[in-house]
């Protein structure tokens, strides 16, 4: 018998993902609210030197998500559009964390619809305590020995102190005051 194919709405949420925060967890789950199924699309680029490679971020994303069927992982290059028509997703997610995304994300979205006019941007906003989180930070704190642990997935903490060999610093005991 021919496997049915799931039904219902399909968002693309493309990124680098390296790693996912629990920024980009937001946005997938406002997505949720939205559509039947989210398919976090991990973008193979060559040009850029990522600190977990494709393979280690698809594990982050599988372990991070382990038992929600809703949420797919996989990797593309190429053309979005190109991708996401074959997927069958009608939808582009993406996150917009302040004005200063809004630009480039303007101009990606406005480029795909003349690439493909059927398929819609939707763009989401994170929570505010999100809007300052970004992959790049979390390496750069996590590199020179800040805690993450609000901003990423336990999985990922770990990865980054397997990687770093970094001793996960406790918050600060407060300081006491003589007398
Ligand atoms: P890219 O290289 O495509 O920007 P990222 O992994 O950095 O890949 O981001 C993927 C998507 O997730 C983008 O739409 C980005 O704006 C969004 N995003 C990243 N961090 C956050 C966050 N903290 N809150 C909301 N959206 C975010």
């Amino acid at each position: 018998m021919k496997k049915k194919r799931p039904d219902g709405s399909l968002a693309v949420f493309p990124g680098s993902f390296d790693p996912i925060t629990n920024g980009h967890l937001d946005i997938v789950d406002r997505g949720l609210s939205l559509f039947d199924r989210v398919r976090m699309a991990i973008l193979v680029n060559p040009e850029k030197q990522p600190l977990f490679s494709v393979e280690e971020r698809l594990a982050l994303i599988r372990e991070a998500y382990r038992g929600n069927s809703r949420v797919e992982v996989d990797t593309f290059s190429g053309l979005l559009v190109d991708y996401a028509e074959r997927v069958g997703a009608s939808v582009i997610l993406r996150g917009i964390r302040a004005i200063s995304d809004f630009e480039y994300e303007f101009q990606m979205a406005l480029m795909n619809r003349r690439l493909d006019p059927q398929i819609e941007t939707v763009f989401m906003m994170p929570a505010e305590s999100y809007s300052y989180v970004s992959s790049r930070l979390v390496k750069e704190v996590f590199q020179l020995g800040g805690r993450v642990s609000d901003l990423v997935p336990p999985v990922v903490e770990r990865r980054l102190s397997e990687k770093y060999g970094t001793p996960i610093r406790l918050p600060r005991s407060p300081v006491r005051r003589k007398g």
